[in-house]
């Protein structure tokens, strides 16, 4: 028996008694919307970096690390409603919203083919004190969750190696200095040869991805890298 029309009067049901809401402008979100609704859907800002050869990631990481593809799925602008996407999920205890976006950018960048030969997706790390204060590390949940969309596996293979001080008001200099030496990477036969997919939430001056790049290099040059980030900070 086809019970499609009871789950759909359920959901209906549901969405009357607890109303979901678009992250973005707080309106109620209708049937088939996920998250965001239509109208703050397509207006999102997106980069559609992974369409451009060498793109504002790779300036960031230039010179330091190779890079093979990179690409973020929307700019950061601080204080913006857009913004406020990442801010709940790491600091409001709401990483569903990371499963949600990584799906959504997942359908938009397969057709593109940004998965080919991509072997193995590694999350920047999170210092074991503040993934325990945190409850969660938001890369982990990234990666997870990209994972489960495209079928390519995790490796944990990058640790931190001891925590390090809030890069939010820091200059390019400082956040490198914060970051150096930061990373090492645990069994390095994982990675040896592969195509890696190095995921963050965000990506503002490139300090973090870069010394996790430098990490994953020293210990194993042949390991080709690529970057992926939800969203992508403006520099001024
Ligand atoms: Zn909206």
């Amino acid at each position: 028996m086809d019970l499609k029309w009871l789950k759909e009067w359920g959901d209906d049901a549901l969405r009357v008694i607890f109303p979901k809401v678009c992250e973005v402008c707080g309106r109620s979100l209708t049937r088939g919307e996920e998250l965001l609704c239509m109208h703050c859907y397509l207006d999102m800002p997106r980069t559609r970096l992974h369409q451009e050869q060498f793109n504002v990631i790779h300036q960031r990481l230039a010179g330091k690390a190779p890079i093979d593809r990179a690409t973020g799925y929307f700019y950061y602008y601080r204080d913006s409603d857009y913004a406020r996407l990442i801010q709940n999920a790491k600091y409001k205890n709401r990483p569903i919203i990371i499963e949600q976006l990584a799906r959504m950018y997942v359908k938009e960048l397969k057709s593109d083919k940004f998965f080919d030969d991509i072997d193995v997706i590694v999350p920047v790390p999170m210092h074991w004190f503040k993934k325990l204060r945190r409850g969660y590390n938001q890369s982990e949940i990234l990666a997870n969750a990209l994972s489960d969309a495209t079928g390519i596996k995790v490796c944990k293979s990058l640790v931190a190696k001891r925590g390090h001080k809030t890069q939010t008001r820091k200059g390019h200099f400082e956040r490198w200095l914060n970051t150096k030496d930061l990373y090492d990477v645990k069994d390095a036969s994982q990675l040896k040869g592969k195509h890696v997919l190095v995921v963050d939430d965000v990506i503002t001056t490139g300090a973090t991805i870069l010394a996790c790049c430098e990490a994953i290099h020293s210990q194993s040059p042949s390991t080709r890298i690529s970057v992926l980030t939800l969203s992508v900070t403006h520099l001024q």
